[in-house]
């Protein structure tokens, strides 16, 4: 059984009188020990999907099932004892840290909440969280705005892992990073997967960083799922005209790879109303595109695509 199911899940937002679904029918699992990327353009849909995995947001239809349990339609006191499994790394770690809390009470705070009423028990986990994410005991005494913004990364990061979750949804988390200090935040990842036996869910718009740390890769259009697939095949032969106008701007793809396309235009404001959502920016639309939707179909290989001509 997969640690995650997701099914045909719907979120939707309201405006105006109008109902718009910034997630739009997603399926998708995540399983153990497995990290599964999330990419596509800003407005795509991918950041209402990571806060309805974690259930910041109720969805409007469909089923998240966490270890079995389908959390889609559950209240807070229901949600309580499973918060503990599924966190959230946010992408401005300033913005989601208390400024009035040291690093020790942002830490303590989520252990007192989920019932841990032993002080010392609470210092023994901070204390090797704290170590694990590479901070000395004095680190703790401090405030959000006396550290970088990679070392509040990794505050935010201690604060998701000390509950001990299986799953944990990146959304953006190195975007706001500089270069050099990305690598040092997806590789203090890399080190916490490997040693606490961790799932992700890891959110970008950039495919070059989902590529060193995903075991399989979702492309997201409009709030939709248009590709899915294992890391190299993704790499080796993407299928969607999407995913691989994607690929084309990531600047050390691999040279020798024949891409048909760069992207042009913005994600559109509306859906159309019948046929491909990608259509008014694909590059190879036929005639079939403009009338038929075409649905996330599993090929042979285990991988799937959302494309008539794929
Ligand atoms: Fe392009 Fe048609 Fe495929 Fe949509 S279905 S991505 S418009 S070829």
């Amino acid at each position: 059984m997969a640690l995650l199911s997701v099914n045909n899940l719907k979120t939707a937002y309201t405006s105006r009188g109008k109902t718009f679904y910034a997630v739009d029918g997603v399926s998708f699992e995540v399983g153990e020990n497995e990290t599964v990327g999330l990419v596509g353009e800003s407005g795509c849909g991918k950041s209402t999907l990571g806060k309805s995995v974690v259930r910041l947001i109720k969805p409007a239809e469909g089923e998240i099932r966490l270890e079995g349990w389908d959390i889609a339609g559950m209240d807070d006191r229901q949600l309580r004892p499973i918060r503990k499994s599924v966190q959230m790394v946010f992408q401005d770690p300033y913005a989601s840290l208390n400024p009035r809390q040291t690093v020790f009470q942002i830490l303590d705070t989520p252990l007192k909440v989920h019932g841990i009423k032993n002080p010392a028990e609470r210092r023994k986990q901070i204390n090797e969280i704290i170590d694990r994410i590479g901070f000395s005991a004095a680190a703790l005494q401090r405030y959000p705005h006396e550290f970088s913004g990679g070392q509040r990364q990794r505050i935010g990061i201690a604060r998701a892992l000390i509950l001990k979750p299986k799953l944990v949804v990146c959304d953006e988390p190195v975007s706001a990073l500089d270069l050099s200090i990305q690598a040092q935040i997806i590789n203090l990842l890399v080190d916490l997967k490997r040693s606490f036996g961790l799932c992700f869910l890891f959110i970008s718009h950039d495919l070059s960083v989902v590529r060193y740390f995903s075991d399989r890769v979702l492309v997201m259009y409009l709030g939709r799922i248009v590709e899915s697939a294992d890391h190299s095949s993704l790499w080796r032969e993407a299928r969607h005209p999407y995913t691989r106008a994607l690929l084309a701007a990531v600047p050390e793809a691999d040279p020798g790879r024949k891409i048909e396309s760069r992207l042009s235009g913005e994600v559109a404001g509306s859906i159309p109303e019948t046929g491909c959502r990608f259509r008014a920016r694909c590059p190879i639309a036929a005639d079939r595109c403009s009338v038929e939707d075409p649905q996330l179909r599993t090929l042979p290989d285990g991988n799937a695509v959302a494309c008539h001509l794929a």
